[in-house]
This record gives structure tokens, C-alpha cells and sequence, in this order.
């Protein structure tokens, strides 16, 4: 089976002594063991040397993006390499966030994708609609598009979890139902099926973000395709163990 997975993305969010503060909550908190649930925290990058250094083990950290191959002149960018270096085993691809304001095509995002695995990192690969894209009737269209273009730079899937996120359920308290999220996870799926194989359909895990907090992740966590979250507010504050709680 899929193994719950939950993500905390906390964004551009967070002072020195406000992420030692959600680490002590986090490593306080009483959760399922390991076997049960994967989590994973996302802090900015400044915050990862601290939070890797001082959060549970059995809880993993990811960085919120890198840059799309070797490292070099890139001014302000982070590569996968350096990420490696430190011992950060996850990272944050193609969020809505950098897809829409700082302009990441469905390409750019593939090209990140694979370059990452192929470094040795583990991905958490965002797609989703926008508002206007799910009320013109095409959100499938969309959220094939983008994991066609991670499909058509990756052949090995094993270490990818795709996060469903629609754009409009983001930071709005606006949580896609859990019929809603059902009915593209499970689309996303037979894409999958269909486009690379039975096999990495059935594994791979489909986690859904978008206004996620202690009392809609219940609900959610119960559909048959939804395999965990991606969590953004929620995941810096105390409610964030109760939707880890949710894996069981
Ligand atoms: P919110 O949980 O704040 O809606 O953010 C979701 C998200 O974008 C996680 O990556």
C-alpha cells in the first residue's frame, strides 16, 4: 500500500525564533509511528541547516525549491548538489506559487523534476487548476499537461509524490470537498495507468493541499485516492500533528 504522507510548506513564513518555537511543538507532538505516516516539514532555505539539525528524526525536512540544473553562476538560486550536500533529502517542485508568480512552465517545472532525482533527491511535484481553469471546465486538461511534462523527463517514479494543490483552495479557507479532491486524484491516477504504467499508478502517492486544517483533514484522508496532504498555514501551528493524526 501507499504510505500516508504529510507535508508542512511553510512558505516564506518564519523568524529564527519562530521555527524553534513550531520545532519544539513539532517534536513534542504525539503522532502514528513511522510504519503509518511519512512526514515531511518544508522550511526557506536560511531555516534548513537549524530545522534539520533540531527536528525529531523520525520527522524529514524538504526544501521549498532548487534551481533546474548544476550549480554556477545563477545568482540566487540553491542547487540540487548543494541540497545533497546538507543531507536534505526532499524538495518542493513546481508549486502554484512559482508556477503562476514567478512564472515556472509545466517544462522549466519538468526539467527541475528530473534533474533533482537524478541528484538523489526525492520530489514533491505541485500540480493544480486555477479557478478560471476549473470553471471553463478544464482542471483535467491541466493537471495532465503538467504531469505530462514531469512524465516525459522521468521514467523512474519511485521516489515522487505528486501533490494535487488546485490553485483556488490555496490560502483561502476555501478546502476543495472530499468528493472534489476524490474525483482528480483518481483521474490523475488512471493518467498515470495509462500514460506510464499500472505499476507507478498504484504506488505513487497523490497527497492534496489547499486549505487543509484540523477538522477538514478527517474527511479528506478517508477517500479511496488521497493519500495524504500538503499542508501550507495549518502547518505552522500546533494543528499540524492532528493532521498528521489523521494517517490512522
Ligand atoms: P494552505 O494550506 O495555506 O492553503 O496552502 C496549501 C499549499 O499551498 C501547500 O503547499
Amino acid at each position: 500500500g501507499r504510505k500516508f504522507f504529510v507535508g508542512g510548506n511553510w512558505k516564506c513564513n518564519g523568524t529564527n525564533e519562530e521555527v524553534k518555537k513550531i520545532i519544539s511543538t513539532l517534536n513534542a507532538g504525539d503522532v502514528p509511528s513511522q510504519d503509518v505516516v511519512e512526514v515531511v516539514v518544508s522550511p526557506p532555505f536560511v531555516f534548513l541547516p537549524l530545522t534539520k539539525g533540531s527536528l525529531r528524526p523520525d520527522f524529514h525536512v524538504a526544501a521549498q525549491n532548487c534551481w533546474v540544473k548544476k550549480g554556477g553562476a545563477y545568482t540566487g538560486e540553491i542547487s540540487a548538489e548543494m541540497l545533497v550536500n546538507l543531507d536534505i533529502p526532499w524538495v518542493i517542485l513546481g508549486h502554484s506559487e512559482r508556477r503562476l508568480i514567478l512564472g515556472e512552465s509545466n517544462e522549466f517545472v519538468g526539467d527541475k523534476v528530473a534533474y533533482a532525482l537524478s541528484r538523489g533527491l526525492k520530489v514533491i511535484a505541485c500540480v493544480g487548476e486555477t479557478l478560471e481553469q476549473r470553471e471553463s471546465g478544464s482542471t483535467l486538461e491541466v493537471v495532465a499537461a503538467q504531469t505530462k511534462a514531469i512524465a516525459d523527463r522521468v521514467s523512474d517514479w519511485t521516489n515522487v509524490v505528486v501533490a494535487y494543490e488546485p490553485v483556488w483552495a490555496i490560502g483561502t479557507g476555501k478546502v476543495a470537498t472530499p468528493a472534489q479532491a476524490q474525483e482528480v486524484h483518481a483521474e490523475l491516477r488512471k493518467w498515470l495507468h495509462a500514460n506510464i504504467s499500472p505499476e507507478v499508478a498504484a504506488s505513487t502517492r497523490i497527497i492534496y493541499g489547499g486549505s487543509v486544517n484540523g477538522a477538514n483533514c478527517k474527511e479528506l484522508a478517508a477517500q479511496a485516492d488521497v493519500d495524504g496532504f500538503l499542508v501550507g498555514g495549518a502547518s505552522l501551528k500546533p494543528e499540524f500533528i492532528d493532521i498528521i493524526k489523521s494517517a490512522e
